[in-house]
């Protein structure tokens, strides 16, 4: 692991000293992509374990409040692939996403978005799956209306498992 190089500022030019504007169009949705490169490096570290010679699938669960683009998320996993490799040649990606659950840290009760009702706006739903740490500020317990809740599902990306064949592999048809 080597971190990201770093030069000083006054050695950028001055584009990329501010950040991008948001609506940029043709830029690569980095953020998807990095997390691909990721699943797919875990996928192949835990088929080499599991001593399987051809994924078939790989099957991802993405979190409900994971801030991320699902379809850029599926198109960017067919792109990093290593191309020399043919552990993952020809598999399919299986994007899952995994509904949040709170728990109320006031009453213990255990609850979802679809529990909420009223409670949170649209647009603020929007911003609670765009920006997670809004959770906070615009969920309330539907029970007790505490404020005070832990996320127990429902963020991050989970390599949740591989399909594939073993060694003894009939020749390709
Ligand atoms: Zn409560």
């Amino acid at each position: 692991m080597s971190p990201p190089a770093a030069l000083p500022p006054g050695d950028l030019p001055a584009a990329l000293r501010s950040p991008a504007p948001a609506a940029q169009q043709g830029s690569p949705p980095l953020h998807e992509f990095a997390l691909a490169d990721a699943v797919v490096k875990a996928a192949v570290r835990a088929a080499r374990e599991a001593g399987i010679d051809r994924v078939e699938a790989v099957v991802v669960r993405v979190g409900e409040l994971q801030q991320i683009a699902t379809d850029l998320f599926e198109f960017s996993l067919t792109q990093v692939l290593p191309p020399s490799d043919p552990l993952l040649e020809g598999a399919r990606f299986v994007v899952e996403r995994e509904a949040v659950v709170f728990r109320c840290r006031v009453c213990g009760r255990e609850f979802g978005t679809g529990d909420l009702g009223e409670a949170p706006g649209a647009d603020e739903a929007e911003a609670v799956h765009f920006i997670p740490e809004l959770a906070h500020a615009f969920v309330r317990c539907p029970g007790c209306g505490s404020p005070d809740f832990d996320i127990l599902a429902g963020r991050g990306v989970t390599l949740e498992r591989i399909e594939g064949r073993g060694g003894d592999l009939p020749g390709s048809p």
